[in-house]
Order: C-alpha cells, then structure tokens, then sequence
C-alpha cells in the first residue's frame, strides 16, 4: 500500500520529469547543433594550420637582398654547390627563384675543402 509520501513524492517526480524532458531535448538538439559545427570546423582549422605554418616557413626565408644574392658565382663559389640550395632553382634560406650559377652571402659548401 502506496503512503502518502510516496504519492507526493511520486506525483513531483513525475511534474519534474515532464519539464526535465522538455529541458533535455533543447539541451541535447543544442548540443547536437554544437557537435555538428564542431565537426564541420575541423577540416577549416586543419587546412588554416597548415597554410598557417606553411606561410610562416615561407616567411623564414630571407629576401635577396639583405644576402647580396647576385646572379653569378663568385670566387668558385655558387649555388649548385651550396649545402642550401634546392634543385633545380630554390634555396632552403632566401626567397624567391634561385639561379644553381648564384651566390649570396649565407654560402657554405656542400663538401667542406
Ligand atoms: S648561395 Fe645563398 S642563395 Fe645560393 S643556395 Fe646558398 S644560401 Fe641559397
């Protein structure tokens, strides 16, 4: 036999778990819409970090000028034979198109003489 009590009591959980319902369906749909554009933003970040570090290892590079990059060797010195050229017309440290007949100031052979 159910007591009076346990009627009241039975009576607010139900009331409570009528509202809690309502409640948890806007906070699942909500959280459900979060997850969805969570989800979606990844691949954004993904490609944003890559083109991110991708330009901020562009950036590292030196400009031409600063090296007193010239087009032509100097003293048997060119950029064929430099540790930091990139075949066939770049270089891991100046920017821009690098000639293998270049040089600039950062040159440090392949094979030490
Ligand atoms: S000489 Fe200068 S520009 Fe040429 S590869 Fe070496 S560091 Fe690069």
């Amino acid at each position: 036999m159910m007591q009076k009590r346990d009627a009241e009591a039975l009576q607010k959980y139900e009331e409570n778990k009528n509202g809690e319902r309502h409640d948890i369906r806007i906070r699942r749909r909500d959280a459900l819409r979060s997850m969805g554009l969570a989800m979606l933003s990844l691949p954004l970040v993904a490609v944003s970090t890559l083109w991110m570090s991708r330009e901020a290892y562009a950036q590292q590079k030196v400009p031409k000028e600063p090296v007193k990059y010239q087009e032509e060797p100097k003293d048997n010195q060119q950029c064929s034979g430099c540790l930091h050229f990139v075949p066939p017309n770049a270089c891991k440290l100046v920017q821009g198109e690098i000639s293998p007949q270049g040089w600039c100031t950062l040159y440090v052979p392949k094979q030490r003489q």
